[in-house]
């Protein structure tokens, strides 16, 4: 078929209760195949030797934090958590971005699709995404989740997400820092986004309203984690900050897939906000993520990756763009994710980090105190990466795993964890996927199989029976033994040459977790304290 008699399948829609008019084409809910082929055409992206779509996303290769904005208006005034986080912009500089994005598109071609974000239908969320790039509309094909075509013919909008990489504001009059942007107007509900074509941005702006829409109002808890469920029904969730493990560890032969970045824990059941994953693959192997490697094929997109020489193979060792290069694509593509994408309240909680410090013990178990305390850090480290010389690595704290996404006052979702976690009885274990046998330069990453024998040991049941002790200074506790895994992987302190500055390191970290945990001084009662890190 023709590009052209793609064309004339447009739908007789309108966008003019946007405001939006175009001398140009508008494309609507365009299929995976029609917007490869218009992607392809109009050189957005390139082929790979497995059918999956290439594209590059410019000169952002990752989100934007420090430009992402909420309207400050009526209702976000005060009841939004203001700060670096979520910085404020003013209303009437929205209109006026708003007002010139519009006079952007003008003679721009259009696609336009129509999803959902919450596989719950009382809770979910329904969006019409408006994209200047075929590649972009594609990659909200693959996330959020799909209406069925009846579901199309009738689809009313309820929240709105204009994105043009190529229109940039203007930092003098706009009240943006740069010329790139992502703002949130949770009154008008429309996620405008400029200046930057990291396809994430759209994927991570929603997952923000939502997590100011359901806690809000209807203390629904969302969640930054990965889901998925066993035989018996039994789920698990994985909170993590970002490369700690949530896509990786949430594909398990073994279990259904229920989804591996963003979901809400209602009354009685767990369910994925979203449609599709968005895996990294720096260093991707088959032998090592099976099920991710067989996902990359049509109808997946990959982004900032680079071919073997003359050849159209995924050569996914190249950091020439970037370490983030990442891969996007429908939740079927997961040959055992299970739909719709819910399952039950959860039997096992795993706090995911990656501790570039080799301190943290790689499997261990939280009571209910410690649990609080390690939800509100939100404990991981970043290595410096690809940098010469000595690297430090840095800690990082992001309360509940997530608090870049954030809109409320972390505490707001804190006490809805806690009050669950007291309602049903959930297991709670902190998993360092990080470092062993020394920090960051020293030791080296936890083997992933090890990682995945500990947590199948977990959901198993065979954790329950073993001994344990506690951690000297973060008091969790040790199992002593775990099926498929080294006794002496277990302990981090036996796997360092030097036992005494193992220690030192330990009694560090306890002490910046105690110097992160002061901002919360408010909050925190004896209780949650009682999980604090102790020397
Ligand atoms: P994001 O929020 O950015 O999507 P994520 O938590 O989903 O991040 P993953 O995409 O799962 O993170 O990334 C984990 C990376 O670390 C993968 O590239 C994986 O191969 C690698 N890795 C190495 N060792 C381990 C381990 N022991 N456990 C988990 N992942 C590991
Ligand atoms: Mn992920």
């Amino acid at each position: 078929m023709s590009t052209q008699e793609l064309e004339s399948q447009a739908m007789p829609k309108s966008l003019s209760d946007l405001g939006i008019e175009t001398s140009k084409k508008v494309f609507w809910n365009l299929q995976p195949a029609e917007l490869v082929e218009h992607a392809i055409k109009n050189q957005e992206g390139v082929l790979t030797d497995t059918g999956a779509l290439m594209a590059d996303t410019g000169a952002f290769t990752g989100r934007s934090p420090k430009d992402r904005f909420i309207v400050k208006d009526e209702l976000t005034r005060d009841s939004i958590w203001w700060g670096d986080i979520n910085i404020p912009i003013e209303e009437q500089k929205f209109d006026q971005i708003y007002s010139k994005m519009l006079d952007f598109i003008k003679d721009k071609d259009l696609y336009v699709r129509d999803a959902y974000a919450g596989a719950d239908q009382k809770y979910r969320l329904n969006i019409r995404v408006i994209n200047t790039l075929a590649w972009h509309n594609m990659f909200c094909y693959n996330m959020f989740l799909r209406p069925s075509k009846d579901e199309l013919e009738n689809f009313s909008n309820e929240f709105t997400i204009i994105c043009a990489p190529d229109f940039k504001s203007d930092p003098s009059e706009d009240g943006t820092r740069q010329e790139n942007f992502a703002i949130i107007n949770l009154s008008k509900k429309i996620l405008l986004i400029g200046g930057t074509a990291y396809a994430g941005e759209m994927k991570k702006g929603i997952f923000s309203v939502l997590n100011f829409i359901l806690p809000h109002k209807h203390s629904v808890l969302s969640m930054h984690c990965s889901a998925n469920v066993g035989k018996n029904g039994d789920s698990a969730i994985f909170f993590g900050l970002s490369g700690t493990g949530k896509t990786t560890l949430s594909a398990d032969p073994n279990r259904g897939l229920i989804g591996d970045d963003e979901h809400g824990w209602n009354e009685e059941s767990i369910f994925n906000f979203e449609g599709g994953c968005y895996a990294k693959v720096i260093d991707l192997t088959r032998e090592k993520e099976p099920e991710i490697w067989d996902a990359i094929r049509f109808g997946a997109i990959v982004e900032n990756t680079r071919f073997l020489p003359n050849t159209r193979t995924v050569d996914y060792t190249n950091k020439e763009v970037t370490e983030n290069t990442r891969t996007s694509y429908p939740i079927e593509h997961i040959f055992n994710a299970i739909t719709p994408s819910k399952a039950g309240i959860p039997k096992n909680i795993f706090f995911l980090t990656a501790d570039a410090f080799g301190v943290i013990p790689p499997i261990s178990k939280l009571n209910k105190s410690q649990a609080m305390y390690h939800f509100i850090s939100g404990y991981t480290a970043k290595v410096a990466g690809t940098e010469v010389g000595v690297v430090e690595p840095k800690t990082t704290f992001s309360a509940c795993f997530g608090a870049a996404f954030l809109p409320l006052h972390p505490t707001k979702y804190a006490a809805l964890f806690g009050e669950k976690m007291e309602k049903h009885q959930v297991n709670v274990w902190l998993i360092n996927t990080g470092w062993t046998g020394g920090p960051y330069g020293v030791g080296k990453r936890m083997k992933l199989a090890y990682t995945r024998a500990m947590i199948t040991a977990a959901l198993n049941g065979e954790l329950d029976h073993v001994s344990y002790r506690q951690h000297s200074v973060f008091g969790v506790s040790i199992p002593e033994s775990c099926p498929n895994v080294p006794v002496d992987v277990l302990s981090p302190r036996a796997t360092w040459s030097d036992r005494e500055a193992y220690d030192k390191k330990a009694r560090e970290l306890g002490t910046e977790f105690i110097k992160n945990f002061e901002k919360y001084s408010d909050y925190a009662t004896e209780d949650i304290l009682a999980g604090a890190p102790k020397f």
